[in-house]
């Protein structure tokens, strides 16, 4: 890092917010010889998603699947500015971004306000919960790493108020019944992993109270994992029946009280549930500074779900804005392949972008210049004319795992133009080797594979940090 090259005010900068599965992918592939680079991020990591349902009980440790950002731009040839702030607001009109602290630590200087040519956008979503009463103040959400950590301890918090001497039945109920709501793939994945610490552990070093650990998923739709294909959705409720996962299809929650759930079952019949914890995995809503900038150009963005943006990934009214990821609104599902798919884009665009300026900057001068042959001249259109030619973003689906939990997956992967639909342990090793292979470093799969043998030799560690 010592040998990068600064700052250069003659290059414009890329300013990129995020350092999620769109800005890491886009950073691992830019070109910044070209540009000047800026990263601006609340986390000064990457967080490998896929395998955060397993952080939350324990089958994988926190850092064992995130990544320090300046880690992955150590090797680049110019030196990439990488900031822990949240960006509070972004000013299309004057191409600028404010960010701030938001650390417990703070400096004299706590917040500024820098240029961009280029703005990069990549915020990612934050957790939707509908306005419904009681959902921030008495769930957990798993969407980032210390919400995997707290709902960690806070399982083990129920377990041991179960396990408190004197408890009566009614109340032990109440601790271990562990609620999840929503049956998308996060949901899912979150009662397979915990299904799997029951069998595991719990029966080891809570034998007297393992059997009255109960999970509920309940679900708004007729069935779970919408995005499947028929036969791994029965698969899936069969395999949750057998484990004793109960789903509640067609319902819908209501209210979330402290220690009780309101629900409306498929005969618009409202039940008080009691629960000891409740997990919310509802999907995805815009981020406030996302919903602002919307409102910075209401005749173009006018969609709640997210930003509109061109075929190329342009923003719709924001010159030199790229918005990518699970912040914008478009066909593609919000996942991490259209995410890195997007971010691989914008950086061969940007690279693109930026040899024809140097070109039209080179045939500017041949042209100026009276010692320049015809020849010359042309061979600099023909470069331009190549360079010129950007294609739209084109995505190309790998498939959909999901860990159902006792070594099974599901995948839908797709197969000489059809689709091969998959579940069981055959798969689940499929979606070990798919994910350990997609890890970013050699640190993060021996961390990982570690985490798995020390589990299988020892057991989840159940004590309650
Ligand atoms: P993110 O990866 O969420 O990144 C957003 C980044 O922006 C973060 O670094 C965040 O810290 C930062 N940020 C937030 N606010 C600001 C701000 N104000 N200023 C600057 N930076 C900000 N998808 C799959 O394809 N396969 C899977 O198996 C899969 N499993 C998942 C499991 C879980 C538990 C979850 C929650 C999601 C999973 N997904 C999966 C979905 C996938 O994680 C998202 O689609 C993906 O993260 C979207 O990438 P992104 O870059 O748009 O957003
Ligand atoms: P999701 O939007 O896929 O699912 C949320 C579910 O919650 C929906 O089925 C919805 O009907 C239900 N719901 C909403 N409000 C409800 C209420 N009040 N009561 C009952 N049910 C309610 O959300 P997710 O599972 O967090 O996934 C988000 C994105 O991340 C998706 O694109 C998904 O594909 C992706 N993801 C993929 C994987 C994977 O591939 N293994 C894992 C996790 C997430």
């Amino acid at each position: 890092p010592g040998q990068q090259a600064a700052h250069d005010a003659s290059k414009k900068t890329v300013v990129v917010l995020g350092s999620g599965w769109a800005a890491t992918s886009l950073l691992k592939k830019i070109d910044t010889d070209y540009y000047n680079v800026v990263v601006i991020s609340p986390h000064n990591y990457f967080l490998f998603t896929p395998l955060l349902p397993s952080v939350s009980v324990g089958t994988l440790e926190p850092r064992s699947i995130i990544q320090p950002t300046r880690y992955i731009t150590r090797h680049k040839k110019r030196r990439v500015e990488v900031y822990e702030g949240e960006a509070k607001s972004v000013d299309v009109e004057n191409k600028t971004v404010t960010f701030a602290d938001n650390s417990d630590i703070k400096g004299a200087v706590s917040a500024t306000t820098i240029p961009y040519d280029y703005l990069v956008y990549a915020v990612g979503a934050e957790n939707q919960t509908f306005g419904i009463p009681g959902v921030r103040e008495h769930t957990c959400f798993l969407k980032e790493l210390p919400d995997a950590e707290k709902l960690r301890t806070r399982l083990m918090d129920c377990v041991e108020t179960a396990a408190f001497k004197g408890q009566e039945d009614a109340e032990i109920d109440r601790l271990m019944h562990i609620m999840v709501v929503g049956g998308g793939p996060t949901g899912v994945e979150f009662a397979g992993e915990l299904h799997d610490f029951l069998v595991d552990d719990l029966q080891s070093w809570y034998p007297e109270l393992a059997n009255r650990l109960k999970i509920s998923l309940i679900e708004a739709l007729p069935n779970v994992l919408p995005v499947f294909s028929k036969q791994l959705i029965q698969y899936t409720e069969s395999t949750f029946k057998a484990n004793k996962i109960d789903i509640l299809t067609r319902t819908m929650v209501r209210e979330v009280k402290e220690k009780t759930v309101v629900v409306q079952d498929e005969n618009k019949q409202l039940k008080e549930i009691p629960y000891g914890m409740l997990v919310w995995a509802a999907g995805n809503t815009s981020r406030q500074i996302t919903r602002d900038l919307m409102a910075q150009l209401p005749d173009v963005q006018n969609q709640r779900r997210g930003l509109l943006v061109d075929e190329y990934l342009r923003l719709l009214g924001g010159d030199g804005v790229f918005a990518l990821g699970d912040c914008t609104a478009t066909s593609y599902a919000p996942t991490a392949q259209v995410a890195s798919q997007q971010g691989a884009y914008i950086a061969r665009a940007l690279e693109q972008m930026a040899k024809k300026e140097q070109l039209e900057e080179t045939l500017h001068s041949l042209r100026a210049s009276s010692n320049s042959k015809p020849e010359e001249i042309e061979a600099v259109v023909k470069q331009i004319n190549k360079v010129s030619k950007i294609k739209p973003f084109h995505y190309s689906h790998q498939g959909s795992l999901a860990y159902i939990g006792s070594e099974k997956a599901v995948a839908d992967l797709p197969f000489f133009n059809g689709n091969l639909a998959t579940g069981g342990m055959a798969t689940f090793l499929f979606w070990r080797s798919a994910y350990i292979s997609n890890l970013l470093s050699a640190r993060n799969r021996f961390l990982v594979l570690n985490d798995w043998m020390k589990v299988k030799l020892f057991g989840r560690d159940v004590s309650r940090e």
